[in-house]
This record gives structure tokens, C-alpha cells and sequence, in this order.
């Protein structure tokens, strides 16, 4: 059970110290990504009532039955992305817009993240928190089926998948990852309720596939 939380301070500090717990674990490995972790309030993505427990390393559930990731996961999949300024990036799977605000600021908010949510609800609940960080500028969020990926925009420098696609890797996703050093990184079912974390990169029509970690995201929705 954590402290109880009330003031903005407190969230300042809690949020220091999941930070530094990160850094000590090993999972944050740059100043880009500890930065952007301090940078993006995560108490301010979650709801009310799940506030207090907004600097627990742990996922928090916010609506629909759809959860935001736990910080190590976040932090560990931005790392592997490579972020820096003037990338265009594509997320699939917006849920609260955490995870996509940490990309912008690691961006130093220079550069494009568009990002797709399958929920109308939680696309318009991402808005929300979004402008009110005032990354609206940076970050721009569609309703759809992400496992199509966006192809009006298409190449992108990076591909976040933040639900798990099922079996393998979309192909819309492969063929839109830009083949100069395109990184993606997306969870995969590989068999019934095993889930490991792939990330791929891209050179020309090379493919290099690499497996992180076991995993568990919410399932990656298709029409
Ligand atoms: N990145 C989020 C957490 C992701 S939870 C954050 O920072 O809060 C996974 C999200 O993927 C859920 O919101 C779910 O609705 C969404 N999702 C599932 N299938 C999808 C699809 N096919 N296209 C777009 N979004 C999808």
C-alpha cells in the first residue's frame, strides 16, 4: 500500500523517485529517456481514483478495460527506440496518451508522433490530457485500427505497438517502417498467452528481428 498523495509536490517527488528506481534497475540507460520520464506527469494520464498509485511501477487500468503500461515498460520500450529530435513516429495503441507524450518530450518535442487508438472514448480521453501538457502541437491522435497502421504518413523513422498483435508482426506495419533504419518495437502472442516483445529494424528490404523480453500487453484489436 502506498502513501497517500495530495499535493502536486508530493507527485513531483514520488515521480523522482520511480525515476531513479529505474535508472537503478537498469532500465532507463540515457539521459534522454530519464528526462523524459521526469518531464511527463503520469498522475495527470490516470484517473482519479487511481492518482495515488500513479508512481507504482506497476500498469494502471483506466477505462473499458484497457490499462495504461507500467513505467519500466515504457521506459524500456523508449530506450529501445532510439527516440532524438525530428523523428516521425508512429504509436499504435494511444490508450491515456502517457506513453506518447514521453516519445515527444524524449523528442524534445521536435518531431511528429502520430499516434492511433482503437476507442473513440480513450482517443478523446488522450486529447484531453495531451493539451493539457500543450503537446497537441507534437503529437497527433486518430481513431482506428492501428494493425493497418497509417499509411497517409507512412514512412516512419519508428513504430511503437503498445497491444499485442497476435502470432506475428502486421505486415501494414513492416512495409510501412522506413528502410533506412527504421526501428519498431512491438509486442507479439506467439503462442496462447505467451507474449514476447520483438524489436525490428529495418535496412532496405532487410528485416533484423530481435526478441527483448516476455511480455503482457491488452490484445491488438483488428476489424
Ligand atoms: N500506450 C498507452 C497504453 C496502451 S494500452 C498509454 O500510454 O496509456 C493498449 C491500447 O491499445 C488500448 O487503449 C487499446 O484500446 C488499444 N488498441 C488495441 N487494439 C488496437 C488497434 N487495433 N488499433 C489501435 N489501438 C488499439
Amino acid at each position: 500500500m502506498s502513501d497517500l498523495i495530495i499535493f502536486d509536490s508530493d507527485y513531483q517527488i514520488a515521480r523522482k523517485r520511480m525515476v531513479e528506481e529505474l535508472k537503478l534497475a537498469g532500465i532507463i540507460k540515457s539521459k534522454r529517456i530519464e528526462e523524459a520520464m521526469l518531464k511527463v506527469p503520469r498522475d495527470r494520464f490516470v484517473p482519479p481514483h487511481e492518482r495515488m498509485y500513479a508512481y507504482e511501477d506497476t500498469p494502471l487500468r483506466v477505462m473499458l478495460d484497457q490499462t495504461i503500461s507500467a513505467p519500466h515498460m515504457v521506459a524500456m520500450m523508449c530506450e529501445l527506440l532510439d527516440l532524438k529530435p525530428g523523428l516521425k513516429v508512429l504509436e499504435i495503441g494511444t490508450g491515456t496518451g502517457y506513453h506518447a507524450a514521453v516519445c515527444a518530450e524524449a523528442m524534445e518535442r521536435k518531431g511528429i508522433v502520430y499516434t492511433i487508438e482503437y476507442f473513440p472514448q480513450l482517443a478523446l480521453y488522450a486529447v484531453q490530457n495531451l493539451a493539457m501538457l500543450d503537446l497537441l502541437d507534437v503529437v497527433k491522435v486518430f481513431t482506428g485500427d492501428g494493425s493497418k497502421g497509417l499509411p497517409q504518413y507512412a514512412p516512419y523513422d519508428r513504430i511503437l505497438v503498445t497491444a499485442a498483435a497476435q502470432k506475428d508482426i502486421p505486415k501494414p506495419l513492416l512495409e510501412q517502417l522506413s528502410p533506412n533504419y527504421g526501428i519498431m518495437v512491438i509486442p507479439v502472442e506467439i503462442s496462447p498467452g505467451i507474449q514476447v516483445l520483438y524489436r525490428v529494424i529495418r535496412k532496405e528490404d532487410t528485416y533484423e528481428k530481435e526478441t527483448i523480453t516476455y511480455v503482457s500487453f491488452v490484445r491488438l484489436r483488428s476489424d
